[in-house]
C-alpha cells in the first residue's frame, strides 16, 4: 500500500492528524526536500527514510525512478508513505504517482495537505477569498518549462480572473509574470505580495503594487520557497498581519539542552514566534545496568531510607525507571521524605503521582542542604540520586549535618557533537540559552572554545550556577532567570526582548 500523504506548507503544526498517523507506522518513507524535521523525527528508528527532493544545485531523483520506487517499495509488500510538501495533488506531482501505482494495480489512498497557497498568505495576514474584495481564487504555476517557446499560460485569461491569483514557484520570474498580467490588462497598481517560506520560522513578506513587486523582491532578495499573491485581498495585510506581532518574532533563540528535554522549551519560545535552534550540547547517557543502582532499589524498596534526593527530572525519571525495572513501584517511596531541588524536578515527579515535600525557594544544591538541615538529619538515613557530574555540596552539608549519606549515580551527560547545519544556525543566533552548567560546558567546547560563541547573541542563563559556569569560561551572562526553571528562563528572555524593542 502507498500513502500519498501531504506534508503541510511547512510549521510542522499544520500536518494533518492522519499524515502523523501514517509517519509513525511506515515501513518506508518516501519524501521531498522541504518536510519538517520534526515531522520526520516522528517515522520509527527502523523506517527506511528516502530523499528523493530537488536542491537548487541537483535535480534530484528524476519523477520516472521516483514512481518506479513506489511500485518497488510497496511490492516488497512494504507500508510506503509518499510525503509531500502541502497537499499532494496541487503542482506536487502527486497525481502523476498515483496514476503510476494505478497503473501497476498498487492500491493507494491520499492524504490531502494543507496547501501552501492558503497557508501562506494565512500566516501572512492574507484571506484568499474575502466577501467583498475577492470572491474566487486560482492557484496558478509561475513556472514555466523554459524549453517551451512562447508561454504556455494564457495571460489574457489570467488578467480578466475575477478574484485572487495565488502564483506557486517561479519568484525568480516575477518580472516578466508581473509584466504579462498588466500588460493584458490587469491594474498596474494591484495589491501583491511575495511570501517567502511562508509558516516557518523566517517567513518575509514583501508587499507592494503589482507594477512594483518585481523590484521590491529583488531588493530584498526573496528566494524559493515562495509564492506571490495578486489582487486586493493582498492589502488586507496592514491590517491583519499577525504573525510578526508575537513578542519573539524575528530572534533566532539557541537550546543547548539534551535533545530530549528540550521539546517543552522548544515549543514555549516557537508559540512567542522566536524561530528556535535546536544545538543540543550534551545527551543523557543512562546508568540503569550499573549494580550501585541496583543496591539503591533494592535498599528503597525495603524503606531504608528516611530521605530521597532528587536533583532534575531526568533523576526523577530514571529513578522511577529504575524501580520499575527492578518489578517495584511509587510505593518503594511511600515512607520516604521526598526533596526536589526545584519546581521542575518536583513537576517530575508530580507527573509519577509523587509530592514533594520539600522544594527550597532558590533551585540550587546550597539551598536544598540548608532546609534539609534545618529540618534536622542527624542520624537519619538519606539517598541522593543524581548524575556523574554532580557537585559535593549536598552530600557534604548533609554529612556534615550527621546524617548518613548514600550517592547514586543514575546518568551520566556526555557532550554531543554539532552538525554543520546547527553552527550555522548558531552563528546567527540572537539568544543562547543555558539550562545547566553541563550546556555551557560542553557547548562552548563543541565550538572549540568561548570565541566560538556568535558574538552577537544575548546569552540567557537559567540561575546562578549556570552562570557562574559560564562566567568562568570568559563567557559574559546577559540574562539570568529570577526562577531556575523553564518558565522563569522564558519570561527572563521575553523581559529582555522587550525591553530591547
Ligand atoms: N504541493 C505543494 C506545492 C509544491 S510546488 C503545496 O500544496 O503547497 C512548490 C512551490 O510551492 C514553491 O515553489 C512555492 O511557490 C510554494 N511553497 C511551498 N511551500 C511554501 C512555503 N512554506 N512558503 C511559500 N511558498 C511555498
Amino acid at each position: 500500500m502507498v500513502h500519498l500523504v501531504g506534508a503541510g506548507p511547512g510549521d510542522p503544526g499544520l500536518a494533518t492528524v492522519r499524515a502523523i498517523e501514517l509517519i509513525e507506522r511506515a515501513d518506508a518513507i518516501v519524501h521531498d526536500r522541504l518536510i519538517p524535521r520534526e515531522l520526520l523525527g516522528r517515522a520509527r528508528p527502523d523506517a527506511e527514510l528516502i530523499d528523493v527532493g530537488k536542491r537548487p544545485d541537483d535535480p534530484g531523483v528524476g519523477q520516472e525512478r521516483i514512481n518506479g520506487l513506489l511500485v518497488e517499495l510497496a511490492g516488497k509488500g512494504l507500508e510506503v508513505v509518499r510525503l509531500k510538501g502541502g497537499d499532494p495533488f496541487v503542482f506536487g506531482r502527486g497525481g502523476e504517482e498515483a496514476e503510476a501505482l494505478a497503473q501497476a494495480g498498487i492500491p493507494f489512498e491520499v492524504v490531502p495537505g494543507v496547501t501552501a497557497g492558503v497557508a501562506a498568505p494565512a500566516y501572512a495576514g492574507i484571506p484568499v477569498t474575502h466577501r467583498d474584495r475577492a470572491s474566487a481564487v486560482a492557484f496558478v504555476t509561475g513556472h514555466e518549462d523554459p524549453s517551451k517557446p512562447g508561454s504556455s499560460l494564457d495571460w489574457e485569461a489570467l488578467a480578466a480572473f475575477p478574484g485572487t491569483l495565488v502564483f506557486y514557484m517561479g519568484v525568480r520570474r516575477l518580472g516578466d509574470l508581473a509584466a504579462g498580467l498588466i500588460d493584458h490588462g490587469r491594474p498596474a497598481d494591484e495589491a501583491a505580495a511575495v511570501i517567502e517560506r511562508g509558516t516557518l520560522p523566517g517567513q518575509r513578506v514583501v508587499s507592494a503594487p503589482l507594477a512594483e513587486i518585481a523590484q521590491r523582491v529583488s531588493e530584498h532578495d526573496i528566494r524559493p520557497p515562495a509564492l506571490t499573491v495578486v489582487g486586493p485581498v493582498a492589502a488586507s495585510r496592514d491590517r491583519l498581519a499577525w504573525l510578526e506581532h508575537a513578542p519573539l518574532f524575528g530572534h533566532r533563540v539557541v537550546i543547548t539542552r539534551a535533545r530530549a528535554q528540550a521539546s517543552e522549551l522548544a515549543a514555549r519560545l516557537a508559540e512567542l514566534g522566536a524561530e528556535v535552534v535546536e544545538a543540543p550540547a550534551i545527551r543523557i547517557e543512562p546508568r540503569l545496568g550499573e549494580p550501585e543502582v541496583g543496591r539503591a532499589v533494592a535498599s528503597l524498596a525495603a524503606g531504608e531510607f528516611d530521605v530521597v534526593c532528587l536533583t532534575s527530572p531526568n533523576g526523577v525519571d530514571l529513578l522511577m525507571q529504575a524501580l520499575t525495572d527492578a518489578g517495584h513501584d511509587a510505593r518503594a517511596l511511600a515512607g520516604a521524605t521526598l526533596a526536589a531541588i526545584g519546581p521542575g524536578t518536583a513537576r517530575a515527579l508530580a507527573r509519577h503521582g509523587l509530592r514533594a515535600d520539600v522544594v527550597p525557594e532558590r533551585s540550587i544544591a546550597e539551598s536544598l542542604a540548608d532546609e534539609l538541615v534545618q529540618s534536622g538529619v542527624e542520624g537519619r538515613r538519606v539517598l541522593i540520586a543524581r548524575a556523574a557530574e554532580a557537585r559535593d555540596v549536598l552530600p557534604d552539608a548533609l554529612t556534615e549535618a550527621g546524617a548518613v549519606v548514600d550517592l547514586v549515580t543514575l546518568y551520566e551527560t556526555v557532550r554531543e557533537t554539532l552538525g554543520e547545519q546547527e553552527r550555522a544556525a548558531v552563528a546567527d543566533a540572537d539568544y543562547v540559552t543555558f539550562t545547566s552548567s553541563s550546556t555551557v560546558r560542553n557547548f562552548v567546547d563543541a565550538l572549540g572554545g568561548r570565541d566560538g560563541l556568535p558574538t552577537a547573541a544575548r546569552v540567557v542563563s537559567i540561575g546562578p550556577v549556570t552562570s557562574t559556569t559560564a562566567r568562568d569560561l570568559g563567557i559574559g551572562v546577559d540574562v539570568e532567570a529570577a526562577q531556575h526553571d523553564i518558565d522563569g528562563l522564558v519570561s527572563a528572555l521575553l523581559d529582555d526582548a522587550s525591553s530591547r524593542g
